[in-house]
Parts: C-alpha cells; sequence; structure tokens
C-alpha cells in the first residue's frame, strides 16, 4: 500500500491528517526538479512504510522537513500528532544541520557516524534521515553541480555506511550506487560500457539454467518461493575490479541466482542439490547462517563451475532472512496497524519496545551465533556514548566531549585563542552562562573579545583537561612579572638496598646539610631486590645538592644516586 492509498481507505486517520498538513504547509514550496515540494516528503514516507514502520515514523516522514522549511513550530506538530511525531520531526532537523566537508581523516567519518546515532536517540530518527537521503539521491541530477558533490560524498562516506552498519545492505548498495556517478563520473562512463554487454551475456546464461534448478529442487520436494538473478552493484563491481586488474571477464559474480525458500532446511538442501549438479568452487562456500555477517546478514553463498566451465553464484536464503538483509535492523522494528490494514506484509508482531531493548536483543542474538564483539556491535552501543557527547560549530563540524561539558571546553577544543578569549556564549541561539552544562546535538557559539583573559573561576567547572591546561597556562602567562613563580626545587633519586634505619640515616645527612625534605617516597626497584627512594628537596642550588649528594654517596647501601630539578611552579 501507498501512503496515498492508506490516506484513501482511512481518510480521517492520523497519516491523512499528517498528510494534508505538511501538503498545506509547504504548499508554496517547489522542489528543484519543479515539482512541488511536497513530492519530496511523500516520498520519504513512501520508503518508511516500505520498510514496514510504525506509524509515528511514517507521519513524521510526511512532516520531516516542515520545521526547517516552513513556519511550523515543534509545539504545533506536538499539539497535532502528540509529543513522539515532534520528538522524531525534531531529531531529523537537528540532523539536518550537519554537514560533512569530507577530506576528513576516516576516524572523523567515523566519529559522525557515531555522533549521528547519538543524536538520534531513538533509531527512528536515523530510518527517516535515511529515507529522507535516498529520495534526495533519487533526484539528485536536479541541483547544481557543486552540490551534487557534496551532497555523494556525504551519502558515500557517511549514510551508506550507516545503513550497512544496520544491517540495511540493499539500502547501502543503493545509495553507493546513486552516489558513485556524482563521484567518479568518469569511471562510471567507463564502466557502463565494460559491464553492459557483459551483464547480457551474464542474464542469458542464467536464464537457460534456472529451469534446470528449479526442476532438481522440486524433484527432492523443495519448492522455491522465487528464483531470480541478482547483478552485482556498480559501485561494488568497481571496488572488485579495481583489486582485479580492471578484468571484467574475471568477475564470475557479476550476476548471481538467488533462491528464496521456505525454510532452513530447505537451504542447507538446495545448497547439498546445486553441489550435486555442478561441483562448488573450493574455499567459496560460505555459511551466513550458522555465522551471520556482523551486520545481521544470513544466507548460504557458493560459487559453482556451471556448464561451458562458466563460474556461477548462488546465494540461498528464506523470506524472512531475505527481509532481513533488505531492511536490516527495521525489519526488526515495531509493525503496528492502522484500525486493521496492517502495514507489513507479513504477518510477524513485535511488542512495543524502546529501540534501546531491540539493540539489545539484537546483540545477544549476535552473542548467541559465537559472534565476536565487532564494529557493528561497538558503534551501536549505547552505553558507548554515555559518558560522551557530540556538539556542532557553527560550520557543522561535530566536536565530542566529555558529559557535563561547558562552552568553555568547547571553546578550547576548537582553539586556545577562542578558549582564552571568550566572553559568553549561545547554544541553540539562546545566550548562555559559560558554565552551561551542553548536551548532545546542541549547536554552540563561541563569542569572544579581544585580549580577554581567562578567569581562574574557569578551572572550577571545565570538564576536559585541554581546557583545564590551556587556562592554567594562560594563567601563568597573565601572572608572569606580578607574581614571583615557586622556588626551584630538587629532586634526588637513590637506588638503595634497604635496612632497618637506613631512611633515617639518609634524613639525618640531609638535613646536616641545611636542606629541607619535602617529601619522601619509597618504592621497590625493578628486579625486586633493591628499592628506589626519591627526595623532592626544597632547594636548586647547585653546590648545595652537590654537596648533599657526596656525603649521600658514603652510606654504602646506596648504590645509585641523581639529581634533578623540577619544573617551577605557580604559587
Ligand atoms: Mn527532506
Amino acid at each position: 500500500m501507498t501512503i496515498k492509498e492508506i490516506v484513501k481507505s482511512e481518510p480521517g486517520g492520523q497519516i491523512a491528517k499528517a498528510y494534508k498538513f505538511a501538503e498545506v504547509a509547504h504548499a508554496k514550496q517547489k522542489r528543484k526538479t519543479g515539482e512541488p515540494y511536497f513530492v519530496h516528503p511523500l516520498a520519504t514516507a513512501d520508503i518508511l512504510n516500505q520498510w514496514h514502520l510504525d506509524e509515528a515514523t511514517i507521519i513524521a516522514g510526511l512532516l520531516h522537513d516542515t520545521i526547517e522549511d516552513t513556519d511550523v513550530k515543534s509545539e504545533t506538530i506536538a499539539k497535532e500528532f502528540g509529543e513522539q511525531v515532534a520528538f522524531l520531526v525534531n531529531g531529523v532537523t537537528k540532523l539536518g544541520k550537519i554537514k560533512y566537508r569530507g577530506a576528513e581523516a576516516e576516524a572523523k567519518a567515523e566519529n559522525l557516524r557515531k555522533m549521528i546515532l547519538a543524536i538520534s536517540e531513538d533509531l527512528r530518527v536515523v530510518f527517516i534521515k535515511l529515507a529522507d537521503r535516498l529520495h534526495n539521491m533519487r533526484t539528485l541530477s536536479a541541483l547544481p553541480p557543486q552540490k551534487q558533490k557534496r551532497i555523494a560524498l556525504e551519502t558515500h562516506e557517511i549514510y551508506a555506511p550507516l545503513a550497512y552498519r544496520l544491517g540495511m545492505q540493499n539500502l547501502s548498495g543503493e545509495l553507493q550506487d546513486l552516489a558513485f556517478p556524482y563521484l567518479y563520473p568518469e569511471e562510471y562512463r567507463w564502466l557502463q560500457v565494460q559491464v553492459a554487454e557483459a551483464y547480457e551475456a551474464r542474464i542469458k546464461y542464467l536464464e537457460k539454467l534456472k529451469p534446470v534448478v528449479k526442476k532438481a529442487l522440486e524433484d527432492k520436494g523443495i519448492n522455491p518461493v522465487t528464483i531470480d538473478f541478482r547483478a552485482k552493484r556498480y559501485s561494488s563491481l568497481y571496488k572488485k575490479l579495481l583489486r582485479q586488474g580492471m578484468d571484467v571477464e574475471k568477475i564470475y559474480d557479476l550476476v548471481a541466482m538467488r533462491l528464496i525458500l521456505k525454510t532452513q532446511a530447505d537451504c542447507y538442501g538446495a545448497l547439498g542439490i546445486i553441489h550435486s549438479i555442478w561441483p562448488p568452487l573450493p574455499g567459496r562456500i560460505k555459511d551466513y547462517i550458522a555465522m551471520p555477517k556482523p551486520n545481521g546478514y544470513r544466507s548460504l553463498h557458493t560459487t559453482v563451475i556451471g556448464p561451458e566451465k562458466k563460474l556461477l553464484e548462488f546465494q540461498i536464503r528464506t523470506d524472512e532472512m531475505h527481509d532481513e538483509a533488505e531492511h536490516g535492523i527495521a525489519a526488526h522494528w515495531i509493525y503496528k496497524s492502522h484500525g486493521g490494514v496492517a502495514l507489513n506484509k507479513q504477518k510477524r508482531v513485535f511488542e512495543e519496545t524502546k529501540w534501546v531493548e531491540q539493540l539489545k536483543r539484537w546483540q545477544e542474538r549476535q552473542g548467541e551465533v559465537g559472534a565476536t564483539p565487532d564494529e557493528f556491535l561497538e558503534s551501536l552501543k549505547v552505553d558507548f556514548f554515555k559518558d560522551r557527547i557530540f556538539v556542532i560549530t557553527p560550520r557543522g563540524e561535530v566536536l565530542d566531549l566529555p558529559v557535563g561539558s561547558t562552552p568553555v571546553d568547547f571553546a578550547y577544543e576548537i582553539h586556545s585563542d577562542v578558549g582564552d578569549t571568550a566572553m559568553g556564549a549561545k547554544v541553540n541561539n539562546q545566550l548562555v552562562p559559560l558554565s552551561h552544562e551542553l548536551h548532545s546535538g546542541d549547536f554552540v557559539e563561541i563569542l569572544t573579545q579581544k585580549n580577554k583573559k581567562p578567569s581562574e573561576d574557569w578551572l572550577i567547572f571545565v570538564k576536559t583537561s585541554n581546557a583545564r591546561d590551556r587556562i592554567r597556562l594562560s594563567l601563568r602567562k597573565k601572572q608572569t612579572g606580578l607574581r614571583k613563580t615557586a622556588p626551584l626545587k630538587a629532586e634526588i633519586k637513590m637506588i638503595v638496598k634497604d635496612r632497618v634505619g637506613l631512611i633515617k640515616d639518609i634524613a639525618i645527612v640531609i638535613a646536616r646539610s641545611h636542606v629541607n625534605i619535602e617529601g619522601l617516597v619509597t618504592a621497590l626497584a625493578p628486579g625486586g631486590i633493591f628499592q628506589s627512594i626519591k627526595a623532592v628537596c626544597d632547594t636548586a642550588e647547585k653546590q648545595k645538592i652537590e654537596r648533599l649528594i657526596f656525603k649521600l654517596k658514603a652510606i654504602k647501601e646506596i648504590k645509585e644516586i641523581s639529581y634533578r630539578l623540577l619544573e617551577p611552579q605557580v604559587v
């Protein structure tokens, strides 16, 4: 069912209400394609519906651009559609303000992907963002080239990998394919020429084999749900060609045959039947049912030597596995029905749970099949974000800071000069005190004043060691010439063979040299036979210290002795 059909069948429902609301809100806007703007939120909601998402998500999909692009206020959405929908729309609006500028280290892209998850708080916000991005990518050709490049790059480096992590491989692949011609136009044209013929030849070859496979399965009592062909995506084909010397002939999984079967037992049965017809290529049998991929993907893969000695890849899975491979974590989402109209084709019912619990269950399943902790789980661990927040600079860049950080921490993270000259801050466009506690998703702007100096009070509330060190350094500079630095000190280090009364003897020698000991630390030296003793003395007078060391050397248990001057400290 499309959203339009849902609206028709339930004109009094919430989806119909959101449909009209968004249509009116965007009435004056046009897309770059010339169409009415409403086409876009409608397409976004349709995609979410195809992913079997719940009603609140679909409604939020219809409304997702209203706060950003029209006069509609978040409060109005809350009043009309409830807090949950307003929360989702606000989340998408926040994500929309983050811009990835590329040319950054992979670590930074990874950080941004995590941040998107953290800021979203609810995975449904990510789903809406992904559906929004998918439609924008499908209609990217209408935008000016500069914008095309930026959006394609962001999709390639952030959103497609994020979709992959969430197990939405199909979406991830489609996003990569849509981005590919904009990022690598020449390579794309080359590939089209190279591959077109090869594709066609492969499909013809597979068409001939399809009835053979079907009959072999049916003879053994396995009735396939579907048998179809799966062409390798351009983006992944290109990656593979780069590894294989750009020779299209060597890519034998250019088109794979995909069998969708009723049960897991059928899958293993079919694998055996295929191997009895054509010999498998050693090392190419992959059992992702027993050992799912880290992102949850389950399927059997095998490559066989087919007729005419051509290599041929099979992907074998159940309907359920197929649905999961297509929709990933979204396939595990809450399925809700609208007054009897089920949104999903299959009648799987999931109880309504918070997304954190969903994730936990997902993780447990990973644990059961013996998967090791991996990137996917790492990036989704909600705990991981517990002690970090992610905030956004006026340029749309993301900084991650410890929980409890303040605008001062933020300022020093940007640059020490910004920190030193900070005089005020705006968070989400509101003036706040410099001690204000920041939260994930905050947009932070620092107001500076030339020649301003940091205040000692900042040390009370800053959270990052970076800010603390910088403030101290700055204060020290300021105080130079005003106050004296503390007298220099010396630390004497000895390696000794311990005995009863040794420390006392050492202390006496030091005292007779008119040197005060400020601290004395003893520890077992490496090897465990000797002790090391460090004594901090309140003088740095070279003569005095060296005379002292000369005297200490007379104690025969002191095997080694050295000293160093300690850094001056501000008092
Ligand atoms: Mn949008």
